[in-house]
């Protein structure tokens, strides 16, 4: 498969220097292994927005000099594709309607890798049209109690049991928006991305990326 990367920035401000360096570490990568390299909006979170911000970042990206291969997508123009994505989890039987709000879940006291982990209490509610509240609560996946392994360029073998370190997590808001680990997994796969160069804040992302993949 040929080489695909991509710098996939949120537009909640200016692009700032530790963007930058992502954005380069992506770019130059994808030039040495003779590859496509594609920039991706994410777009899809309104209230942490900066108007003007994506347009900034592409024109600072292209004042540094990076080209890009593909038009630039906008994830604000795939939510049909994340919706149907959904539909197909909740036929598997994978989706569950959770009204927990932060602060039930920090009452648990369950200490995963990303601050208070889901303790599945909502698990056993299921998905049921009939009292469906898209205002009220949120989607979440049902994960698998088993390690999810992956080899980061610089950190080497990472591991990672979601049941276990992170819980079952969030596909859409309760607010109705879309979660950043449901599209960055749906369009990775959309633009045909082969690899992921990004800030290390994202490492523990990754296994849950997987296990979606
Ligand atoms: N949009 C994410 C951010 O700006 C990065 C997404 C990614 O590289 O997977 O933090």
């Amino acid at each position: 498969m040929n080489y695909c990367g991509r710098f996939a920035p949120s537009p909640s401000g200016p692009l700032h220097f530790g963007s930058l360096i992502a954005a380069m570490g992506s770019y130059l990568d994808a030039k040495k292994n003779h590859g496509n390299w594609l920039i991706r909006i994410e777009d899809i979170d309104p209230p942490r927005e900066v108007a003007g911000a994506a347009d900034k970042i592409i024109d600072t990206l292209d004042r540094f000099g990076f080209e890009w291969d593909e038009p630039v997508l906008y994830q604000s123009t795939r939510y049909t594709a994340y919706q149907d994505a959904l539909h197909e989890l909740q036929k598997e039987k994978l989706l569950y309607q959770c009204i927990c709000s932060r602060s039930d879940i920090q009452a648990h006291g369950l200490q995963g890798v990303e601050g208070a982990k889901y303790p599945g209490t909502c698990r056993k509610r299921g998905f049921d049209n009939s009292t469906y509240a898209p205002q009220r609560s949120a989607l979440r996946i049902v994960t698998g109690d088993q390690p999810i392994s992956f080899v980061d360029g610089l950190r080497g073998t990472i591991c990672q049991n979601i049941a276990q370190d992170i819980g079952d997590f969030i596909l859409k808001r309760a607010d109705g928006l879309f979660a950043y680990q449901l599209a960055v997994v749906i369009d990775d796969a959309y633009q045909g991305i082969t690899d992921v160069v990004r800030g290390a804040d994202l490492l523990t992302s990754t296994p849950r990326q997987i296990y979606l993949q």
